[in-house]
């Protein structure tokens, strides 16, 4: 109960998992092999477009297009993305400093858990989110490569392949972040109110029949099983 002052299973060692239809099913157990592949998904896009949004600042001579994707990488997954998405989720519902989830176990909790679904809003600005995240360092990119052939006097051949292969890996790791990410996290995870969540209605269920508090807070905002 020291962890866990919301009664969660997912952090009770004596809930009774071998009797539950979801246990391997879903991810209500952090898994240290899922956190690193989840760190190294995120660090591949993010290390990716930022060479890209490198490149293209270098070209545009605007240092602003790489700072402003930086500061909205660290604001967004340290901060607002955690009170949209991870707030609701029961993994942030632990008596910890730090989440330890399958995908995080980097971000501080300054927010309070909150055991009812995401909101209309809350949803629209997470999917928001994560369209900037991997739609500015493409859409920067295409705008450096097109400066480039205009306005440059000497174009030099190489330089523009360089610049179109940064900008097909960036749109390559883009994809697979999306698949891998889907596959792996989102069909398993228990933040079931999260727009990206595949997990069955079944499934979704029976945990939350599980845990009292999400059960109440659910049926609260309206929620039939
Ligand atoms: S849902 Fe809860 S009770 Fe079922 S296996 Fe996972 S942690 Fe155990
Ligand atoms: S929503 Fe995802 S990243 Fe956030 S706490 Fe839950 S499992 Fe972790």
């Amino acid at each position: 109960m020291k962890n866990n002052p919301f009664n969660i299973c997912t952090f009770d060692p004596e809930s009774n998992c071998k009797d539950c239809n979801n246990k391997m099913i879903i991810n209500c157990k952090s898994d240290k092999s899922l956190q690193k592949l989840s760190v190294q998904i995120h660090l591949s896009l993010i290390i990716i477009a930022l060479i890209g949004l490198l490149a293209t600042s270098t070209i545009v001579n605007n240092w602003w297009i790489v700072i402003i994707y930086i500061l909205f990488v660290i604001l967004f997954f340290f901060v607002i993305e955690v009170r949209l998405t991870c707030s609701h989720c029961p993994y942030y519902a632990e008596k910890t400093k730090r989440l330890n989830c399958p995908e995080n176990f980097i971000a501080i909790k300054i927010w309070k858990f909150n055991p009812e679904p995401m909101n209309r809003f809350e949803k629209i600005c997470s999917v928001t989110g994560f369209v900037f995240i991997g739609g500015y360092p493409i859409l920067a990119q295409l705008y450096g490569l097109y400066y480039f052939i205009t306005q440059y006097t000497n174009i030099n051949l190489i330089i523009i392949i360089g610049l179109a292969g940064i900008f097909i890996a960036t749109i390559i790791i883009l994809l697979l972040f999306v698949s891998l990410f889907i596959n792996l996290f989102c069909i398993e995870c228990i933040n079931f109110s999260c727009p990206f969540n595949k997990v069955p209605k079944e499934i979704r269920n029976e945990y939350i029949k599980r845990n009292p508090i999400l059960k109440n807070a659910w049926e609260k905002k309206g929620y039939k099983f």
